[in-house]
C-alpha cells in the first residue's frame, strides 16, 4: 500500500515513510492511495481471534511494507499492558453498546494507538535507515500527551516533547503529565488553548530552520498526534473487533449494519471508524458527538466550517478543539482532489472558514449525523446512566451517550449502536461525582474516594499511584518560545 498527501496526490511514500515523517512537507496529511478490501470474508476470519491478532491483521491491510510477523509481535507487546480483552464491548441498558477503550496504562483510548505507535515507528526507522534519532513532538488537549509519554518513555533512539494548554486540561491530566518518568521526556504548559498549541506544533514541524537545527543535533521530527497515520491504523482495528464481538454474542448477524457513535475532538477516532467502513465494515450511520465546541456539528450539517465562534473550556477537555485536524482526511476522501483540499485549507488559514461543495455535503449528510451536548446535559447523562445501570461513564463518553439519545429520538433508528467509551471515569472524578451526587468543588482525591465507596469499583492503579509521585515538570511557555525549547531539548544529553 502506498501513501500520498491530502495536499499533494503526486507524492508516493510507503507506510513506514508516512509513519516516520508524521506529516507531509506540504502541510497535508498522509492518506492511503486506495482502501484495501476487507469485507465479510476478512471479518469472519477475525471472529475467533483475540484482540491483538485482530489488530495485527487490520494493520496488515494498510502497512504492507511490514511483515505479518512484525505486526503480530508489535501487537502482542503493545497490548500486553492491557487486560486479556483490550477493547471489550459492554451493553449499557438503553444507551446501547459501549466499546471500552480505556483499559491501558493511562486510562484513555489514546493508549490503544500510542502503545502501538513506538513499535511502528522504531520498525519504520530500522527499515528506512538514515541514522537520525526520532524527536516526537506532541500537542495535547490532555490525554494524548500522557499516553504518548507512556508509550515512548525510554524507547531507545527517541525523545518525546509534549505541549499542553496550561489552563485547558483537567487537574488529573496535568498531574499525569507532570509526574511522567523516563530519561527522554519533556513536558511544557503553553499559554493559550489547544488550538494554539497544535497550530504552533504544526508550524515547527514544517519550519525548515528548526528542522535543520534539529538535524544538526542528530534528530528528525515525527508526530504522535492523530495526524500520524501510525496513530490512526491501530484505531481502525477496534471497530472491526467490536463488530466481531457483536456477531459472536449474537446481537447481529455477519453482514448486518451497525451505527458508530464517537465523542469527537480532532476527528481521529471517528475517522478511523470511517476508514474501517471504507474497507468494508458494514456501517449504517456515523454519529459525531461534540461538546459545546460544536464546530463539527455545524460543519457536518451545513458544509460550513468556521472558526469564528467562542472557544469553551468544558468538563470534557479532550474535545475542546476547534481546528479538527483529521477532518482534512475525510474531505479529501469525499472530494478526491488535492487541489480542492489545498484551496479549502488555504481559506481556513486566511479567512478562518470554508464551505464544501453541495456534492460533498450530500455525501456527508447521507452517512454522518451530528449533534452537541451542553455541560448541563452532559452531567445529566452521567447521572442517568448511573441511575439506570449503576455504570460510571466519564464526561467524554457521556457527551456521546447523550447525543445518541438525541439521535434515537430524532430518527427512531433502532440499528445497534456502538459508542466509543474513551476514558475511565476516574480520570475526571470531580466532574463525574458532581454529576451524580451534586457535590460541588470536591477535590480530585476526595472525589475518587467518594466514587469508590458509592460504586464499589476501585479507581485504576495508575491513577491512584499519582498521589505519591514527585512532580518533575512545571514549566510554562508562550507559543513563540516553543521552537527554542525544542532545540534546547534536542541538545540535551537525555535520551
Ligand atoms: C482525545 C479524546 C477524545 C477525542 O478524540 P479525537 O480522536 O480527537 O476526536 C475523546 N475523548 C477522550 C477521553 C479523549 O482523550
Amino acid at each position: 500500500m502506498r501513501f500520498f498527501s491530502t495536499r499533494n496526490a503526486g507524492l508516493d511514500v510507503t507506510g513506514a515513510q508516512a509513519i516516520s515523517k508524521g506529516i507531509s512537507d506540504d502541510g497535508g496529511l498522509f492518506v492511503p492511495a486506495s482502501f484495501p478490501e476487507a469485507g465479510l470474508g476478512f471479518i469472519s476470519s477475525l471472529l475467533p481471534l483475540p484482540y491483538e491478532k485482530r489488530a495485527a491483521r487490520t494493520l496488515g491491510l494498510f502497512l504492507t511494507d511490514y511483515s505479518a510477523e512484525e505486526l503480530e509481535g508489535y501487537a502482542r507487546a503493545a497490548y500486553s499492558s492491557f487486560p486479556e480483552n483490550a477493547a471489550p464491548v459492554v451493553k449499557v441498558g438503553s444507551f446501547g453498546y459501549f466499546l471500552e477503550l480505556w483499559r491501558g496504562p493511562t486510562c484513555a483510548f489514546k493508549d490503544m494507538a500510542l502503545q502501538m505507535l513506538p513499535h511502528l515507528l522504531t520498525g519504520a526507522n530500522a527499515k528506512l535507515g538514515g541514522g537520525l534519532g526520532t524527536m516526537i513532538l506532541t500537542a495535547t488537549s490532555g490525554d494524548t500527551g500522557k499516553a504518548a509519554l507512556e508509550g515512548f518513555k525510554d524507547v531507545p533512539g527517541t525523545k518525546i516533547m509534549v505541549f499542553y494548554p496550561a489552563d485547558g486540561v483537567s487537574a488529573m491530566q496535568k498531574l499525569q503529565m507532570g509526574t511522567q518518568e523516563g530519561g527522554n521526556v519533556c513536558v511544557y504548559g503553553v499559554e493559550g488553548n489547544f488550538d494554539d498549541c497544535q497550530t504552533a506544533v504544526k508550524r515547527i514541524f514544517t519550519d525548515p530552520g528548526v528542522k535543520a537545527g534539529l538535524a544538526a543535533r542528530g534528530w528528525a521530527f515525527s508526530s504522535a498526534n492523530s495526524i500520524n497515520f501510525g496513530r490512526l491504523a491501530p484505531q481502525i482495528a477496534y471497530y472491526f473487533s467490536a463488530y466481531c464481538d457483536l456477531v459472536n454474542s449474537g446481537v447481529i448477524a455477519l453482514g448486518d449494519r451497525i451505527n458508530i457513535n464517537v465523542p469527537t475532538g480532532n476527528f481521529g477516532n471517528i475517522l478511523a471508524a470511517y476508514y474501517a467502513f471504507r474497507c468494508g465494515l458494514p456501517v449504517n450511520r456515523f454519529i459525531c458527538s461534540s461538546n459545546s465546541n460544536d464546530v463539527l456539528t455545524e460543519f457536518l450539517k451545513t458544509g460550513h466550517y468556521s472558526l469564528h465562534r467562542p472557544f469553551y473550556t468544558t468538563v470534557s477537555p479532550s474535545m475542546d478543539i476547534l481546528v479538527s485536524s483529521n477532518l482534512e482526511r475525510l474531505i479529501f476522501d469525499l472530494c478526491g482532489s488535492d487541489k480542492e483540499v489545498k484551496r479549502l485549507y488555504g481559506m481556513l488559514a486566511s479567512a478562518g472558514e470554508f464551505d464544501v461543495s453541495d456534492e460533498v455535503l450530500g455525501k456527508i449528510t447521507q452517512l454522518f449525523w451530528a449533534d452537541q451536548l451542553s455541560e448541563d446535559e452532559t452531567k445529566k447523562t452521567i447521572a442517568d446512566i448511573f441511575a439506570e445501570n449503576a455504570y460510571l461513564a466519564d464526561t467524554h463518553t457521556a457527551v456521546a451517550a447523550g447525543v445518541y439519545k438525541k439521535y434515537a429520538a430524532a430518527t427512531g433508528d433502532a440499528t445497534p449502536c456502538v459508542t466509543a467509551s474513551t476514558a475511565n471515569p476516574y480520570k475526571f472524578p470531580a466532574a463525574v461525582l458532581e454529576a451524580i451526587t451534586g457535590e460541588k468543588d470536591c477535590g480530585e482525591w476526595e472525589a475518587i474516594d467518594r466514587l469508590e465507596s458509592l460504586t464499589g469499583t476501585p479507581a485504576p492503579a495508575p491513577i491512584k499511584a499519582l498521589r505519591e509521585k514527585e512532580v518533575r515538570f512545571t514549566g510554562t511557555l508562550k507559543d513563540s518560545g516553543m521552537a527554542d525549547a525544542v532545540l534546547a531539548f534536542a541538545s540535551d544529553r537525555a535520551g
